[in-house]
């Protein structure tokens, strides 16, 4: 491919955000120069779950960038050999109240959603053995979720990115300027191009400060565990608490009197903000969370007394017998305050922020960078 006739793109940033832009950018005939200011991705995209999660999503654009943005991984791995797994996902319900939300939430959406599906205890039970066999109750079944590596799929995407499209990255390369159609870097070097996308995660004072300064934004603030290998094979877990945490589940006829029950029954859980996401990877090691403090500073001190909330919570739902933390670790994403789940704004002329999906990134980039730079250019 000759990279010299293509018009030229630069994006900050190779988080899953930048890849998406990268990929997109070049499949749409421009040369794209990435840069990332760590030798190695090391932001929100290799701290998180790699759940790939539209049961999460809202049914409508964000249900159909999820799917969108699903098929375009599993598109992705194939082709740069990245382990990947359709699992699917089980959301354990333990209780009267959280078993009638599951059936609101079904009633409401299986039409709309693919393979979602109500699961009685005894069928919970033989699709997920470990489930706990004295409050579990039930399960929701949907059949859309797909689980990656983060920390491999992340930073193995950009070699084969490199070697497939008009792509080149420059890792340990922070920019510190944006201008027009250019950018200077710290090592002083300025390079130009037709568009500039800023994909900078919770970054926040190194380029244009005034404009995060002054927009609807905070970090979420996250803890999360790993577990050394387990014998069993599991698939894609969240429980009852979920119902507070994901869009696709506002506005369920019993929404408000869980949220009530949830205050009452799980007070401290509910002032962390703890839910319970556990993903499986290829060495059966899983990955547990989460909670989330909200605020645009955080100390860097973890607090053990949450990650036991966090495993309090995990052994009133489910039962691993083999079971061992091997890391622990924190990991932040930009929120939007106003609810969005995109950011997409020409902030200079031909220079764009592309931002703002929170705790779904892994799960609406891809489709985010399709829809958005379709609308741009076509
Ligand atoms: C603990 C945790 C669990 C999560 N679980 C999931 C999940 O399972 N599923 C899901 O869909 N989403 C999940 N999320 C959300 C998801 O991880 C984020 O939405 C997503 O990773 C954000 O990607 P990003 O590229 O915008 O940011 P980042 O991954 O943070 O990438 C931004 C990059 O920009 C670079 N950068 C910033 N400024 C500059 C500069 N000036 N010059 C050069 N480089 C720069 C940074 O070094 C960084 O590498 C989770 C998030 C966390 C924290």
């Amino acid at each position: 491919m000759k990279t010299s006739l293509r018009p030229k793109a630069i994006v900050v940033g190779a988080g899953i955000m930048g890849l998406a832009y990268a990929k997109t950018l070049a499949e749409r005939g421009y040369s794209v120069d990435v840069f990332e200011k760590s030798e190695k991705a090391s932001g929100s995209s290799i701290r998180n779950f790699g759940m790939v999660w539209p049961v999460g999503q809202p049914i409508g654009k964000l249900y159909n960038r999820a799917i969108k943005s699903r098929e375009i991984w599993i598109e992705l791995c194939k082709a740069a050999n990245i382990w990947h797994k359709k699992t699917g996902s089980i959301q354990l319900l333990s209780n009267p109240l959280e078993l009638e939300l599951g059936k609101e939430f079904i009633e409401r959406e299986s039409f709309n959603r693919e393979g979602l599906q109500l699961l009685d205890k005894k069928q919970t039970l033989s699709t997920l053995p470990l489930a706990n066999k004295k409050n579990t109750l039930g399960a929701i079944f949907s059949g859309t979720e797909i689980i990656v590596e983060a920390r491999e799929a992340i930073r193995r995407i950009p070699d084969y990115l490199s070697e497939t499209q008009t792509i080149r990255f420059h890792f340990g390369c922070a920019v510190i300027e944006v201008m027009p159609n250019k950018i200077r870097t710290a090592t002083n070097k300025t390079y130009e191009a037709e568009i500039i996308v800023i994909c900078n995660g919770y970054e926040l004072n190194t380029l244009y400060p005034s404009v995060f300064k002054a927009a609807p934004i905070t970090i979420s603030h996250l803890q999360m565990l790993r577990s050394e290998r387990i014998s069993a094979m599991i698939p894609a877990i969240c429980a009852g608490l979920s119902f507070l945490h994901y869009k696709s589940y506002e506005k369920l006829p019993s929404s408000a009197i869980y949220e009530h029950w949830v205050k009452e029954n799980y007070p401290k859980q509910h002032y962390h903000g703890i839910h319970l996401l556990i993903s499986q990877n290829y060495q059966n090691q899983l990955t547990i969370g989460d909670s989330h403090d909200y605020g645009i500073h955080h100390d860097p001190f973890q607090l053990e007394s949450v990650d036991d909330l966090i495993l309090d919570y995990l052994n009133d739902v489910l039962e691993i017998p083999d079971f061992k933390i091997a890391q622990r670790w924190t990991g932040q994403y930009l929120k939007l305050k106003n609810g969005d789940s995109e950011w997409f704004q020409e902030i200079e002329q031909n220079v764009w922020v592309a931002n703002g999906p929170g705790g779904a990134g892994m799960t609406l980039s891809f489709g985010m960078a399709e829809d958005t730079i379709n609308q741009l250019i076509g």
